[in-house]
């Protein structure tokens, strides 16, 4: 059954002749731990259609549900705590307190919320025991995301949104950070949700979206998804 569910999915940024629709008829489902590639050209309506999963914008029409629940129809406060407990995020920039060390960062974050994992255990599990007295300026592209990934893991999300998760860093170390995601996924049964210019990674997914011109142009679920080494 559909962990994620669109129906039809609207939004329209601004009004009258300045508005803008970033995104138009838009279902789909991905299922309960599948891990799914957003792929389009570049204004196709990824990032809004990121957004409005992970409940930090809101729709014009269409509904968006999230393991039965309806998001689409949540109020402020609602979407704060949805934000807050369900979803963890990861960008393309890792957004890291830079004043802060690998493990203050995860702390930070764990402590948001309650029945948290302990932050020397994820970034432990992330490859980073050695490093998390580090400050984010002395660790390379790969390890800040991987401490932006711990950080998102911490507090144990249902779903990971990633955006553009391996833009910043060469070939092989997004492979490593892909590969860190696929097993994480596997371990917890968390869904991930990735945008990403990078049509190799879409072989690692167990489904893989197009989106054009604000719409879904395809689904498709992979047979053979590709373990990264
Ligand atoms: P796309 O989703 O097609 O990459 P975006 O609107 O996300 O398009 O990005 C537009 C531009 O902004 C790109 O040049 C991208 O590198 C840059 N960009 C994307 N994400 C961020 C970010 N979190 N912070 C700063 N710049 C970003
Ligand atoms: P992608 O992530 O695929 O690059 P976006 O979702 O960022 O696409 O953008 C889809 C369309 O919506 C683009 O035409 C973009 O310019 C527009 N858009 C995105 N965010 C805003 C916003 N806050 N205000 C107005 N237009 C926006």
């Amino acid at each position: 059954e559909a962990f994620i569910r669109f129906e039809n999915v609207e939004k329209i940024y601004g009004s009258g002749e300045g508005a803008v629709r970033a995104l138009h008829d838009a279902s789909f489902t991905i299922g309960k731990g599948e891990i799914c590639v957003i792929v389009g050209p570049s204004g196709a309506g990824k990032t809004t259609l990121l957004n409005i999963l992970g409940g930090m914008d809101t729709l014009t029409s269409g509904r968006v549900f999230l393991n039965d629940r309806e998001v689409s129809a949540f109020d402020r406060r609602q979407l704060a705590d949805y934000r807050r407990r369900d979803i963890g995020f990861v960008f393309q920039f890792y957004n890291l307190i830079p004043n802060l060390t690998a493990l203050e960062n995860v702390e930070l974050a764990s402590q948001i919320v309650r029945d948290s994992l302990p932050a020397p255990q994820v970034l432990t599990d992330v490859g980073l025991g050695e490093r998390m007295r580090n400050f984010p300026a002395q660790l390379s592209g790969g390890e800040q995301q991987r401490v932006a990934i711990a950080r998102a893991l911490a507090k144990k999300p249902s779903l990971l949104l990633c955006d553009e998760p391996t833009g910043a860093l060469d070939y092989a170390t997004g492979k490593q950070i892909l590969a860190l995601l696929q097993d994480q996924s596997r371990k917890n049964g968390m869904t991930v949700v990735i945008i990403t210019h990078n049509s190799a990674l879409t072989a690692m997914a167990d489904r893989v979206i197009g989106i054009r011109n604000g719409t879904v142009a395809y689904a498709r679920l992979n047979e053979h998804v590709t373990p990264v080494e």
